[in-house]
């Protein structure tokens, strides 16, 4: 982690709607996301939080419910930034 750092936008570059997570059995996401991003509610329903995000994709490939993760890029200039250690 010392050699990432984060441009976080103020736009959400990834919105989950929980409501659709509520009947999602798997909760892939918060298995596969390498930021631990997801976080299980008590209700079902799922946290999420975009500004550590390393933008691989991999909620998005895993997702099986239509409609609960809308991914893009965050705008330019911002996001995840890979240095040099
Ligand atoms: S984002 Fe997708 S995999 Fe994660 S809890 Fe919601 S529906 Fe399930
Ligand atoms: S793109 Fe990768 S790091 Fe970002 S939330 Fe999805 S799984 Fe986690």
């Amino acid at each position: 982690m010392s050699t990432v750092e984060f441009r976080v936008g103020s736009r959400a570059h990834i919105t989950v709607e929980t409501e659709v997570c509520r009947s999602c059995t798997t909760k892939a996401c918060v298995v596969c996301c390498p930021a631990n991003l997801f976080v299980p509610t008590s209700d079902g329903g799922i946290l999420f939080n975009y500004e550590q995000c390393f933008e691989c994709g991999t909620c998005y490939l895993v997702c099986n419910n239509e409609g609960a993760i809308a991914w893009t890029y965050p705008d330019g200039g911002h996001g995840v930034v890979f240095k040099r250690s």
